[in-house]
């Protein structure tokens, strides 16, 4: 079972953030520099670094962030949205602990890509 960490942000904002949706294990925050008209963030509550490390969840916490990221989604008003995980520093990835992207509200297909932003910022 993964633990948190007092140095880590999404640690500390899992603890003790402004949700936008909260369930067992899991936290839901709006992102403080939004790419879509909706983007949230989905982040577990307990600490591993990136996507590759899932498997440090058991697989009963797995299939429940699955469900807890469309729940998520549906709370905030989203039917059509992207889920993207970036995974590394050359894939974008900034924050070092796992934390899915639902972005949405566009009301098109036009959702832009997060990753390309990153690698333009970079
Ligand atoms: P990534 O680049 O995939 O690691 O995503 C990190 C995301 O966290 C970015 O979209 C940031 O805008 C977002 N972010 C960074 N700091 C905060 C914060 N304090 N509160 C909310 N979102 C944040
Ligand atoms: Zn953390």
């Amino acid at each position: 079972m993964p633990k948190r960490r007092e140095d880590c942000l999404f640690c500390q904002i899992a603890r003790e953030g402004a949700y936008v949706h909260k369930g067992k294990g899991f936290v839901a925050i709006n992102d403080i520099n939004p790419k879509a008209p909706v983007h949230v963030l989905v982040i577990p509550e307990d600490h591993v670094d990136t996507f590759r490390d899932v498997g440090e969840f058991d697989a009963k916490e797995s299939k429940r962030m699955l469900e807890f990221i469309a729940e998520t989604a549906e709370k905030v008003g989203l039917t059509d949205y992207r889920v993207l995980v970036n995974v590394g520093p050359t894939a974008g990835q900034t924050v070092f602990h796992l934390h899915w992207h639902i972005l949405g509200g566009t009301g098109s297909a036009e959702v832009p890509s997060i990753v390309a932003t990153a690698e333009a910022e970079a």
